[in-house]
């Protein structure tokens, strides 16, 4: 079965994992939020394209939550003691990546081509692309002022709350290659369990992705970030609840309303089913912590049952 996911880095990444092993990881396609990209030190940097490569290549450090494992820090040290631009934490593993990613970029090459070479090199079956080529860049509007996606998360800690959201450059924005193809050649559509502001909203704030998923003839099927009305990890429900008014599954089903028939909520959000459901949304409950790789892969299979709402 083919299957298209938008995701970002975390949740997402970590639903990729179990998807490729629930199905043939050639038969799926990653759509990954852009939104988080920057410039660091003069390198381009994509966090939640290299999340996915880093879990689909199995070498991502699970405990950390992020990067790679096994990484080291020394060129971040000695960027730090020459009183160089350190408050994005970048290791000497990762920054191999992306080195080989800004040269490419500095070359003319699109990022979809250079994150295809790469996803080549470690090995993955899975087609992994950007949602678009183009600038496509997330701020948040905050009592405390507007700032870039990574300056409010990284450097100031995702602590002002959040009363706007904005994808600059989104309107003009065109899907990367391969994206709309996969979207017309899915037999299901999935949105991993990402958050739905700050990863799954850049991409569907490119026009053309958002409509060729309004218009598809297959099921699109989300999954809750949320567990018992909480994130698993990082700022969803408190901008649930800022920016919808509550942390229970139906804000998140809010997010999606109109655009999926159905939403996996967990277990523990089961009270709110029926409040999902009141939105035209399908509830379907489910564990869906991600603990481990039978988990991961349960959560994946239990999603790829949803085709059968076709
Ligand atoms: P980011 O790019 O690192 O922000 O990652 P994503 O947007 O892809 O994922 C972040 C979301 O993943 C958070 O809102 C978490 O609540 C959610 N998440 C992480 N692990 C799990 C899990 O095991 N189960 C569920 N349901 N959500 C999870
Ligand atoms: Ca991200």
């Amino acid at each position: 079965m083919r299957v298209a996911v938008l995701s970002g880095g975390g949740g997402g990444a970590r639903f990729l994992r179990g998807l490729v092993d629930a199905v043939d990881p050639a038969a799926v396609t990653a759509i990954v939020n852009v939104g988080d990209d920057l410039e660091v030190l003069g390198l381009s940097v994509s966090p939640d394209l290299d999340s996915v490569l880093y879990a689909l290549s199995g070498i991502s450090d699970e405990e950390r939550g992020w990067g790679r494992a096994e990484e080291t820090w020394n060129a971040l040290a000695t960027v730090e003691e020459l009183g160089g631009e350190a408050w994005f934490r970048l290791g000497d593993r990762d920054l191999g990546v992306h080195l080989v990613r800004t040269q490419a970029i500095r070359a003319g090459e699109p990022l979809s081509a250079v994150t295809a070479r790469l996803a080549a090199a470690f090995g993955i079956e899975t087609a992994i692309l950007p949602a678009t080529d183009e600038a496509l860049r997330t701020w948040v509007d905050t009592p405390n002022g507007s700032f870039p996606f990574q300056h409010w998360f990284v450097a100031r800690a995702h602590r002002d709350p959040v009363d706007r959201v904005r994808y600059e450059g989104a309107s003009d924005a065109r899907p990367a290659p391969g994206v709309l193809e996969a979207l017309h050649e899915a037999e299901l559509i999935l949105i991993a369990p990402s958050n739905p502001f700050l990863s799954v909203g850049p991409i569907l704030a490119v026009e053309r992705i958002r409509s060729a998923i309004d218009r598809r003839r297959v099921p699109c099927v989300a999954v809750s970030p949320l567990i018992g009305r909480r994130a698993v990890m990082g700022p969803a429900a408190s901008m649930l609840d800022r920016l919808k008014g509550g942390t229970s599954a139906a804000q998140v089903a809010e997010c999606y309303a109109g655009l999926v028939d159905a939403l996996l909520i967990d277990e523990e959000d089961a009270a709110d089913a029926d409040a999902v459901a009141g939105l035209g949304v399908r509830p379907i409950v489910t564990q869906t912590l991600m603990r481990d790789a039978a988990a991961r892969r349960r959560l994946a299979e239990t999603a790829l049952d949803a085709v059968a709402l076709a």
